[in-house]
């Protein structure tokens, strides 16, 4: 059927070795996946033990992605933009009530993703228990490096995942800290809703979040993964 307007177009990431992109469907994200993260937010307390993982999402079209430097514009509505590196799955398949064992079989790639916050937007919607949206997806809060395909790079379990802000060492976490693992987090997740081949899934971040100014670069890293640069303009 024709449509009204041009229908908007699909956001595609840059592929590592290949010159196609990886259409982005939907954008997940799960909150508070390294304890020493949660921590940092007064959101845990780890003798508890692990609670369920949750999510939010973000909207296709928050993307801002490619292999050189990302520029992202300082949102308006925050005076306390935040960065959350994260590493992102993102899936070449889809599924229903998928189990552990047969999760990273959907997986495509990964890819290295900053989760931007506005976090004083987001602490006022905690206190009054209202929704995340406007503090997590709105318009380019998803930074995102290249897909780097599991053929090349395989499933990452453990290694380094940092980011610099101005040269200086912000996050440095390790992957093998996240609470819930990337089988666990697609397992737990597909209960929820049909996930499809082109979704993105960001994974946590773990501690040193803080604050960005206009004129920062970020660089951020997975080992295995790759890395992304970003400016704040
Ligand atoms: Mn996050």
């Amino acid at each position: 059927m024709n449509t009204v307007f041009a229908p908007y177009p699909v956001t595609a990431l840059p592929v590592l070795g290949v010159n196609q992109g990886f259409p982005v469907r939907r954008i997940f994200c799960v909150g508070r996946n390294y304890a020493d993260h949660a921590r940092e937010m007064g959101a845990i307390d780890q003798a508890e033990g692990r609670e369920p993982p949750f999510f939010f999402t973000k909207p296709a079209d928050a993307v801002v992605g490619g292999a050189g430097e990302n520029s992202v514009a300082y949102p308006p509505l925050t005076s306390n933009l935040h960065h959350e590196v994260e590493m992102v799955v993102a899936l070449g398949a889809g599924g229903a009530n998928v189990t552990v064992e047969a999760a990273n079989a959907l997986v495509f790639g990964y890819a290295v993703g900053l989760d931007l916050t506005r976090r004083d937007m987001q602490a006022r919607a905690k206190e009054k228990s209202h929704p995340w949206d406007m503090s997590k997806g709105f318009d380019q809060s998803a930074v995102l490096g290249p897909i780097c395909p599991v053929a090349s790079g395989g499933h990452p379990v453990a290694g380094r995942i940092w980011l610099t802000v101005n040269g200086q060492l912000r996050q440095s976490g390790d992957l093998s800290a996240m609470m819930w693992k990337v089988p666990e987090v697609i397992a737990n997740l597909s209960t929820m809703v049909r996930l499809e081949a082109g979704d993105l899934i960001y994974t946590g971040t773990p501690a040193g979040v803080g604050p960005l100014l206009r004129g920062d670069v970020l660089e951020g890293g997975v080992d295995g993964v790759g890395t992304l640069r970003a400016r704040i303009v």
